[in-house]
């Protein structure tokens, strides 16, 4: 059987984590999200994490080969082997070439679904953000408040801004997003791979959406 590799595409704040959670349960396939790669090493306090730190902290991308060297590591365990959902990669040229190299000598397929949402709404969202220092659950000061102020409402855990969820990081982020990751978009789509997805929605209409482009896209 061929792997089936779906990578979610789209900016910071953009659902891509809330919907991969549900998509890799829906799909059958591991969520790998290499943002939650680099906060795991951070928080275990390895030399990866401690490389990573400064680059997370102002917005910018961490460098290619410190990225390539975990995702490869980590998708070639064993859970892995039938395909994996990618979030938060590829989010420059280079690390999708290497994606494309890695999968072609595998022979495995490869499909994007490319979340867009508008600037405004990414601000709001990710600026509004509390995330759960316990189980990575996410709240929203407005859109999805927790029931008891500062706390968790799945494990009861201290709900924290991210420190790159502040104002001045999140335009850094969006900048680097266009600059850097935005081209991907029409790199993918020249190679018949990509499928828009509105994301400017009720996640759970958003989530429906995805099912129905994975599953169009699917190869048979
Ligand atoms: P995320 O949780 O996906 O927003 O990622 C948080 C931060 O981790 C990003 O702002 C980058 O500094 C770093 N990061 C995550 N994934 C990548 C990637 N594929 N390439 C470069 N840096 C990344």
């Amino acid at each position: 059987m061929t792997a089936r590799v779906v990578v979610l595409l789209g900016p910071p704040g953009a659902g891509k984590g809330t919907q991969a959670s549900r998509l890799s349960v829906e799909l059958g396939l591991p969520h790998v999200s290499t943002g939650d790669l680099f906060r795991e090493n951070l928080a275990q306090g390895t030399e990866l994490g401690r490389r990573a730190k400064a680059f997370m902290d102002s917005g910018r991308l961490v460098p290619d080969e410190l990225v390539l060297e975990m995702l490869f590591d980590r998708v070639a365990r064993p859970d892995c082997a039938e395909g994996y959902l990618l979030d938060g990669f590829p989010r420059t040229l280079p690390q999708a070439q290497a994606l494309e190299q890695r999968l072609e000598a595998s022979g495995a397929s490869i499909q994007v679904l490319d979340l867009a949402v508008p600037d405004a709404a990414l601000v709001d969202r990710l600026t509004g953000r509390r995330t759960c220092s316990g189980c990575g659950n996410v709240h929203h000061v407005r859109y999805a408040p927790s029931r008891v102020a500062g706390r968790c409402d799945k494990c009861g855990g201290e709900l924290k801004q991210r420190s790159d969820d502040t104002p001045e990081v999140v335009e850094k982020r969006l900048a680097v997003y266009r600059q850097q990751t935005q081209p991907l978009e029409g790199w993918y789509r020249s190679r018949g791979v990509l499928h828009d997805v509105d994301g400017d929605r009720a996640p759970a209409q958003v989530f429906e959406s995805l099912k129905r482009a994975a599953s169009e896209g699917a190869a048979t």
